[in-house]
């Protein structure tokens, strides 16, 4: 086992999870009401090794959407499908030191990385329309929602179509930077913007829950394989390395390099709450909790992480 004592493990998730749930600071997003609605109080912690032990406490079972999150999972099908050089042609791979959703482009007329609105919304103009655009929309809906159903091995990933609505229609933001980009000619030749910001709501729209994203962290902490299935998800091995890369130096809003240095593991969060952090060969971990922090981070999930390291060796720079 990669966590030899595990029982024992657990505990110290235990103790780090109530030591958490009594930080009541952080506000939950209001933008649109699917979001708002959300109950602050809710918290769950889920753990995922790379040989498939589990441990998961508190709202574990409770749906929310993926939003944010996913960009790096959309970011590593990219690479899977069309090789580092392709997708970097259209986005960085630096730290902006910008707001996620700030209308800005890097010095190259590219969005920054692919972690923040810009450039996730350019890597959604590639899923569309580079890969397989003989597939109808629905077609690559679903297509793109299997390999987040095999990232997650089978377990929970729906879609809420309230939530997509209203992204859509709260969305004057990123319709700018989508016109911005468009006006800079950062999609691929014959992309329809329209139906590029469809994807995007519609994959900030996937719902998943603490138990799934878990298992999706893992996958990506044992190099593309899910631990559960041992299904090889993502092939191209270098996918997932760029992929982690990117979550650790982008991955936390404009929070990233403080993160990057007090906890030192790639993890991507999301304004519903959620984050999804890898420890690369040991195991997945999703905190969910919906009270956000000024950049946009989960109040308790930040915490969580920080305690995580002080106790176990886990930061990258660990141990040298
Ligand atoms: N739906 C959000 C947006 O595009 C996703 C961003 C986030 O999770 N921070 O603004």
């Amino acid at each position: 086992f990669v966590v030899p004592d595990f029982t024992d493990f657990c505990k110290y998730i235990e103790e780090f999870y109530w030591k958490c749930k009594a930080n009541i600071g952080g506000k939950v997003a209001a933008y649109i009401p699917q979001l708002a609605k959300f109950n602050p109080e809710y918290w769950g912690v889920s753990v995922c090794t790379v040989d498939g032990q589990r441990y998961s406490i508190g709202d574990t079972n409770i749906p929310f959407t993926i939003q944010s999150t996913g960009k790096p999972i959309n970011y590593a099908i990219a690479l899977n499908e069309l090789s580092c050089n392709v997708v970097h042609k259209y986005v960085g791979q630096e730290p902006s030191g910008r707001m996620f959703n700030e209308l800005v482009l890097d010095y190259n007329r590219k969005p920054h990385n692919p972690m923040v609105n810009a450039g996730a919304i350019v890597i959604c103009s590639l899923l569309m329309h580079l890969i397989k655009p003989e597939m109808r929309h629905s077609e690559k809906f679903d297509w793109v929602s299997n390999y987040y159903k095999s990232l997650c091995g089978g377990e929970y990933l729906g879609f809420n179509n309230a939530t997509f609505l209203s992204e859509r229609e709260a969305a004057d933001r990123n319709f700018a930077i989508a016109y911005y980009m468009k006006e800079h000619k950062c999609f691929p030749e014959g992309s329809v913007l329209k139906d590029v910001m469809d994807f995007y709501f519609q994959m900030c729209s996937l719902e998943v829950n603490c138990h799934s994203v878990s298992v999706m962290g893992a996958t990506l902490a044992n190099g593309g394989i899910c631990p559960i299935t041992n299904q090889t998800v993502i092939n191209n091995s270098s996918a997932v390395r760029d992929c982690l890369s990117l979550m650790h130096s982008c991955g936390m809003y404009d929070y990233s390099g403080q993160f990057a240095f007090r906890v030192g593991l790639p993890t991507k969060s999301g304004v519903s709450g959620s984050m999804m952090v890898v420890v690369p060969n040991v195991m997945g971990i999703c905190c969910w909790s919906p009270a956000l922090d000024t950049y946009g981070n989960s109040v308790r999930g930040v915490e969580f992480c920080e305690d995580l390291v002080s106790t176990f060796n886990f930061h990258h720079y660990d141990n040298l």
